[in-house]
């Protein structure tokens, strides 16, 4: 087979491997670039930032991300032997245009479980093979893929605690494998895009230096999970619900981009666990929240809609309240609630917000506010490092009540309690509110009580709640019982 690559030469059918990174953006339990390494052909690493109609396009705090973590990815492929091409547009005319440049004549990637991303990768191994081009996919990212954990009905599961007792029977043997040795370069591998042109790095203003505490990529990733199984595992189970200490792993964005896969997360915790270094019981409950991710991908695989529909139908009539003024002061965090504003202004700055808070805010949002839970889930997909289609929508849906296995909609967050209980000493919200630095604990989640204090050392007041608790709780019931 004669080919051309863009200098303009033709060479000769390269029979190249490509292997199309996606959501696995490492070396190790890579089992696409496994299965090229270990084929001893010529490997094409290829990474396309899709411009697919119908793919959800990353927010900016995701692209922040990206940027850093493909950086990382091309130097771990360059030490391997193999150099990174980056390629912007409509995945199937990219994936066309690298084929025709190199002669390759075979595609590998690892699998993505919602709809549009299906829909994608179906169509391009139809027409792939088709014309000849060899083409498999294969499971990086999940312990158990969607169709394997099915009740005695044949049924997929909707409630998590029957879904997970029969997801760990299949875990009997968790394995996750090395990074290749060597990757054969390919002396047919056409150009790549400079990624600096893309643009992925805020400028003009650059609102990323609060996400300066994240290392992107594979080494960051292991090395957060080090850290957490060699400190703050101990303890996590009653520690996890506190904002103001460091306690759970922050694996979240690693795992999303596939820095890191369940799979070596579960093999090093239950290692540590056999082995006695960190007590059962912490590395179970551990595992459990792994395994709500798995559950929130396995809805999203069954359920494709989620995204847009309300997993319970009766939820379609929830009479929502259009509040442009609202929703940006919840944004802002300028509720006038503490630890609200905490969360959001948390988020804001790192990309990052702790999960009890998250919980709080999006209560907060539905059932304070009335806003539609889909305006909270975008936002949280454009500031969110770890924004994540199956969790974010998962989530959302949980608060509101109208997900699977959701919390019931008559459980409305009070914000003062929750603050009082989860941040006892306001430490997590003197750290995001500083004009609430000077308030003495007993009042820190409702200043409004000690209208002196907030004059006293703060340097500029802090808003007045923008709803009243007991009336916005009221009203909130009302609606639902009318649902
Ligand atoms: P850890 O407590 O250390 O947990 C370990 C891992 O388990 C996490 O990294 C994550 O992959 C998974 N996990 C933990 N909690 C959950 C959960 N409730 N649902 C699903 N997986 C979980 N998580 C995302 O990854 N992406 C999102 O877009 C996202 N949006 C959310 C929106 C809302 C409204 C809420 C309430 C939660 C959301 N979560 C999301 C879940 C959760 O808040 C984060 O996964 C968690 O805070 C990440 O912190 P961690 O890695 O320190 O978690």
């Amino acid at each position: 087979m004669q080919v051309r690559n863009d200098s303009g030469d033709s060479k000769a059918g390269s029979d190249a491997v490509i292997v199309w990174f996606r959501k696995d953006l490492r070396i190790a339990d890579n089992p696409a670039l496994r299965h090229a390494a270990e084929s001893g052909r010529p490997v094409i690493p290829l990474y396309i930032l899709d411009e697919t109609p119908g793919v959800r396009p990353m927010g900016g705090a995701s692209l922040w991300w990206l940027d850093k973590s493909l950086t990382s990815l091309a130097e771990r492929l360059e030490a391997l032997g193999a150099k990174l091409i980056l390629r912007k547009g409509v995945a199937a005319q990219v994936l066309d245009e690298v084929i025709a440049q190199s002669g390759a004549t075979c595609v590998l990637w690892n699998r993505l479980y919602d709809q549009a991303s299906m829909d994608r990768d179906a169509a391009i191994k139809a027409a792939l093979k088709d014309r000849g081009v060899d083409c498999q996919s294969f499971n990086a990212s999940l312990l158990n893929e969607p169709w394997t954990v099915k009740n005695g009905s044949g049924q997929p599961y909707k409630v998590f605690t029957p879904y997970w007792r029969a997801a760990r029977e299949h875990l009997t043997r968790v394995e996750a494998t090395g990074a290749p040795g060597r990757l054969a370069p390919s002396d047919c591998a056409p150009h790549g895009d400079r990624l600096a042109d893309w643009g992925l790095h805020p400028t003009k203003p650059d609102w990323s230096q609060g996400f300066a505490a994240w290392t992107p990529g594979e080494m960051g990733a292991h090395a957060r999970l080090d850290a957490f199984l060699k400190g703050p595992i101990d303890g996590y189970g009653d520690q996890r619900d506190v904002p103001g200490v460091e306690a759970t792993s922050k694996l979240s964005p690693h795992l999303h981009f596939g820095e890191i896969g369940p799979r070596q997360v579960w093999m090093a915790t239950r290692n540590a666990a056999d082995q006695g270094d960190i007590p059962v019981a912490e590395a179970d409950k551990f595992l459990s929240e792994i395994g709500w991710r798995e559950f929130n991908h396995s809805i999203l695989f069954h359920w494709p809609q989620m995204p847009s529909r309300n997993f319970k139908p009766e939820f379609d009539s929830f009479p929502w309240i259009k509040d442009e003024r609202a929703l940006e002061a919840w944004k802002k965090g300028q509720t006038g609630y503490p630890i609200v504003d905490a969360g959001m202004r948390e988020l804001w700055t790192t990309g990052f917000m702790h999960n009890r808070v998250r919980m709080i805010v999006a209560s907060f949002l539905i059932k304070h506010l009335m806003i539609d839970w889909r305006e909270g889930e975008a936002w949280f997909w454009d500031t969110l490092v770890d924004a994540d289609l199956a969790n974010n929508v998962g989530n959302w849906q949980w608060t509101a009540g109208s997900g699977a296995d959701a919390s019931p909609y008559f459980r409305i967050f009070n914000p003062i309690a929750q603050g009082e209980k989860f941040d006892p000493k306001g430490d997590y919200v003197r750290r995001w509110v500083p004009e609430l630095r000077s308030m003495p604990d007993e009042v820190i989640h409702k200043p409004w009580t000690k209208p002196l204090h907030l004059t006293a050392g703060a340097k500029r007041l802090y808003s007045r709640p923008i709803v009243d608790h007991a009336k916005a709780r009221e009203r909130a019931l009302e609606a639902y019982h009318s649902l």
